[in-house]
């Protein structure tokens, strides 16, 4: 093993120490102040006592590219936290590209903004930090992961995913929706309001809790299922914004990530 190696696999095991805290061990749960004092301690590596991943590194004179690595073995580690069964991701890009996943094909990184399979054992996923995450799935069998951001929502991202899964699929379409920015958050200049309130009707404009105009895209998604008879299994209602619990890019422009995936189990 060379020399770099062996401080990866150091640094590793560090990082492996610092898991997130859990609500659960704090007096009055996620909403005492020392539980939000203590992910907001978790979320800044420089908070670490012994030097987070990022000033532990820079201590020790990595390069950047290291920090790749160790990021990749990071996010590698989560994943089989999960599932160990075969990955599937995609190149976001707040597009209408869907990728369609046949037995024995995979997707390391596919541009596109759904994913749709009918195999067995395959994970699919998909990332947001204030976007939201829908899954649908088909009583035949088959599944998607959607991430809708407002473009996507706009585009019409969410009918083209429907309808390339009825090609493929029979029997009643239901829906898991997961956690978003909400209207209390999401402030949005006048003209892609207007445009929501075309597609989606006056209700799509909201306001935030200190009175500006926003969008509320749950509302959009909503309104965009029922037209298609589609039931909610499942609402996953809260703000990413508002909950400490959520990566939010309007929180800070983190480039850190929600993750959305689904399976049939084998
Ligand atoms: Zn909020």
């Amino acid at each position: 093993m060379n020399k770099s190696l062996k401080k990866l696999k150091k640094i590793e095991k560090t990082i492996q120490l610092l898991s997130p805290p859990n609500p659960s061990d704090f007096v009055g749960g996620k909403n005492s102040a020392a539980y939000k004092t203590a992910l907001t301690n978790w979320k800044n590596p420089a908070n670490y006592p012994k030097g987070g991943p990022l000033p532990l590194l820079r201590s020790q004179g990595y390069k950047p590219n290291i920090q790749k690595e160790l990021d990749k073995a990071l996010l590698e580690k989560n994943r089989l936290r999960l599932s160990n069964n075969e990955w599937n991701w995609l190149s976001q890009e707040h597009g209408t590209g869907i990728i369609l996943l046949e037995d024995g094909e995979r997707s390391l990184g596919s541009k596109g903004d759904a994913i749709i399979t009918s195999s067995l054992g395959k994970v699919i996923s998909v990332t947001v930090a204030d976007c939201m995450p829908v899954l649908l799935m088909s009583e035949s069998g088959t599944f998607a992961l959607i991430h809708l951001g407002w473009r996507g929502i706009l585009n019409g991202l969410l009918n083209l995913t429907i309808e390339s899964m009825k090609k493929i699929s029979h029997g009643e379409i239901t829906s898991v929706l997961g956690p978003c920015i909400k209207s209390c958050c999401y402030e949005f200049g006048k003209m892609e309001i207007g445009r929501f309130c075309e597609k989606f009707g006056e209700e799509a404009e909201a306001s935030t809790s200190d009175g500006r105009s926003s969008i509320n895209l749950k509302y959009c998604v909503k309104k965009g299922l029922e037209k298609e008879s589609i039931k909610i299994e499942h609402d996953e209602a809260v703000c990413t914004k508002c909950d400490p619990r959520h990566w939010s890019f309007r929180e800070d422009s983190t480039k850190k990530r929600q993750v959305m995936i689904a399976f049939k189990q084998t």
